[in-house]
């Protein structure tokens, strides 16, 4: 059994949203055709050609802090499947460059173990690494190129 969970976007979150008819930063819910290179953070994986998905503004924060951060993610139109297997690093998103975004048990960004890995390196051993600090709470994965969140890597047993 994993130690780390990797998690998408909170599923009951994205269905609010879509109830809604927007997201949470009042863009409206505008599904469109997938071209089948989007990274979707909704079941971490990488769309298929013709997909119906959205572009959103999302932000893993739940409450207010200092250190919030939204930005661009596409996720499904509609309800999906999600991302059932959270002790597993994504295997769709093991390619490509990341940055690791440690923040500590205050929420406070842990720049001392701010960790970039590339493409046919170790990604799940650097996430784990990173989260093996004792003085770093959990971490966002971003888009190294792009900067977007990927999903975010937490520790089992943390909030
Ligand atoms: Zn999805």
């Amino acid at each position: 059994m994993s130690d780390v969970r990797f998690l998408p976007i909170d599923p009951d979150r994205l269905a609010a949203m879509r109830s809604a008819g927007g997201d949470e930063f009042g863009n409206p819910w505008t599904p469109f055709d997938a071209e089948g290179r989007e990274p979707l953070r909704c079941c971490l994986r990488g769309s298929g050609a013709g997909e119906r998905i959205a572009l959103i503004t999302y932000s893993p924060w739940t409450a207010p802090s200092p250190w919030m951060e939204a930005g661009p993610v596409f996720v499904h139109a509609d309800a999906c499947a999600g991302y059932a297997t959270t002790g597993r690093y994504p295997p769709a998103f093991l390619d490509g460059r990341r940055m690791i975004n440690p923040f500590d048990h205050h929420g406070v960004r842990a720049y001392d173990h701010i960790t970039f890995v590339g493409p046919g390196e170790d990604h799940e051993a650097a996430v784990r690494a990173v989260l093996a600090q004792p003085s770093v709470a959990f971490a966002h994965v971003r888009s190294a190129s792009a900067g977007c969140l990927m999903f975010e890597a937490r520790p089992v047993g943390s909030p």
